[in-house]
């Protein structure tokens, strides 16, 4: 198998195992450990316990990661290449409250998260993926356990055409005509009698509060009593498995492409770069963060504290652990490793659609399969600037990838990244980049199978050779 190819079967593997964000943190959790990335968790204290030379990760609420290594040859204020990028895509979750009986179907009640192009979810087999919080008999802890129903469970159906009286429009009202349909002959649930020796409860059960059979589906699933599932989120996701298309295989029609790609490629980047850690002499990191599509104000998107926390930490650390128990260093190395340090905001970029091309900018029309794109806006929305677009260009020749750029329309709404708000929290330069793809936001999106290499490749290139070009491009 190619090179070019196996990177592509990496990213299907990758993709196909991760319908959500905490199946995301999962995967790259796994692929670290493989590694030999070592966990750290944010409820301890890092003093005396990190070394140079060395490859940790940290997870915030289970959907936020960031892993980083320790060059062999750093020194306390040296500065830090990061790539950030998003774990979460546009999906529908189930509501609090779910249960739906109506004209002898159960439905499932649901929100939609981000936005998505939502009328590609109409006629999907679609099913349930996601965390359940269960409390274990024998400890009585409660804990969080991951689930992925592998089998079609719901479909939210369209209206035959016959009975369409507006057949050339399709609109819907999201809340009364986008209801998945997950069986027939449903019962409604029944409230347990009440007997004076019941337990108090605060929330009705989770029996109560959803379908009971779906519930069972779920405790079967997990190999628990559907009395011990405390709580869950739970997400629809479609169950066609990402997959190679095209007539050599050129493309790659998947779900989640925005932004698991670049989840993948960073993690997979990373990975590749420790073949020469011990001669690298900055901080390597790569932070995938959750809540991108809702604008990554929580406790773990990009605009909370994760990010900035880590920094801090490992800013002041001498990563020499004799010295690292009796003190921390000043936080003063943290400007300093600021001022030296830069962050490649990776979130994939709109690859030219040949139906509608008047949509595109004349002269920046990305191509599938011919490299990342360096996305540029005068308004901000993409924080790219000359320094890195001449760092990005050295990178990318020592790596041989071939980059392209892009615009938007003066006359076109455009999206935005995390890259604005953590370049304004920490004052580091930054760049937008990401892979072409089309359909942005459908259920079912595309990008170009050649593609997945050459961003692995350029961040591989970013994390081995930063510190050697980053001195020599000059700003102040
Ligand atoms: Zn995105």
């Amino acid at each position: 198998m190619s090179s070019t190819l196996k990177q592509a079967q990496g990213f299907l593997n990758f993709v196909n195992a991760s319908p959500t964000p905490y199946h995301v943190v999962d995967t790259v959790k796994k692929q670290l450990s493989e590694a030999g990335f070592k966990e750290l968790s944010e409820r301890t204290n890092w003093a005396g316990k990190l070394k140079k030379n060395e490859k940790y990760y940290v997870t915030r609420n289970a959907s936020s990661i960031i892993a980083f290594t320790v060059g062999g040859k750093y020194e306390p204020g040296n500065g830090i290449s990061i790539v950030g990028g998003h774990t979460d895509s546009p999906s529908l979750r189930v509501k609090p409250i779910s249960d739906i009986l109506k004209e002898g179907y159960a439905e499932v009640g649901v929100e939609t998260y981000g936005g998505g192009i939502w009328h590609t979810w109409f006629d999907r087999d679609l099913s349930l993926a996601g965390r359940v919080f269960v409390t274990e008999p024998e400890t009585g802890n409660v804990v969080s356990r991951l689930i992925k129903i592998d089998k079609p469970l719901l479909r939210i159906p369209t209206l035959a055409i016959h009975l369409d009286k507006e057949r050339s429009k399709f609109e819907f009202n999201k809340e009364t005509q986008f209801r998945p349909i997950v069986g027939l002959d449903a019962k409604p649930t029944e409230a347990p009698k009440k007997d004076g020796d019941k337990e108090f409860q605060s929330i009705k059960a989770v029996v109560e509060r959803h379908n009971k059979e779906l519930i069972q589906i779920i405790s079967k699933d997990l190999g628990v009593s559907s009395d011990n599932i405390e709580d869950f989120e739970l997400l629809l996701y479609d169950t066609q498995k990402s997959c190679l298309g095209g007539m050599k295989d050129e493309f790659i029609f998947s779900p989640r492409l925005d932004n698991q790609v670049t989840c993948y490629c960073a993690t997979q980047g990373l990975i590749l770069s420790t073949d020469k850690l011990s001669e690298q002499s900055g901080i390597q990191l790569v932070s995938l963060f959750d809540h991108e599509e809702i604008g990554s104000l929580s406790a773990q998107g990009a605009n909370s504290s994760f990010l900035p926390d880590v920094l801090h930490r490992l800013t002041q650390l001498t990563f020499n652990p004799d010295v690292d128990l009796s003190s921390e260093l000043p936080s003063s190395y943290f400007w300093t490793a600021m001022a030296k340090s830069f962050l490649i905001s990776s979130d994939m970029a709109h690859g030219v659609n040949p139906n509608y091309s008047e949509n595109y900018e004349t002269l920046n029309k990305p191509k599938l399969n011919e490299g990342p794109v360096i996305k540029i806006n005068a308004n901000q929305r993409y924080v790219t600037n000359s320094p890195g677009i001449v760092l990005l260009k050295k990178l990318a020749s020592l790596s041989k990838v071939p980059l392209q750029l892009f615009v938007i329309r003066n006359d076109s709404p455009c999206g935005s990244t995390i890259g604005p708000m953590v370049a304004a929290k920490l004052g580091i330069r930054t760049l937008d980049i990401g892979n072409p793809q089309l359909s942005m936001h459908s259920i079912r999106e595309t990008c170009g199978s050649e593609d997945i290499e050459k961003l692995v490749s350029l961040f591989e290139s970013f994390f081995e050779n930063y510190h050697t070009i980053e001195p020599k491009i000059l700003v102040n």
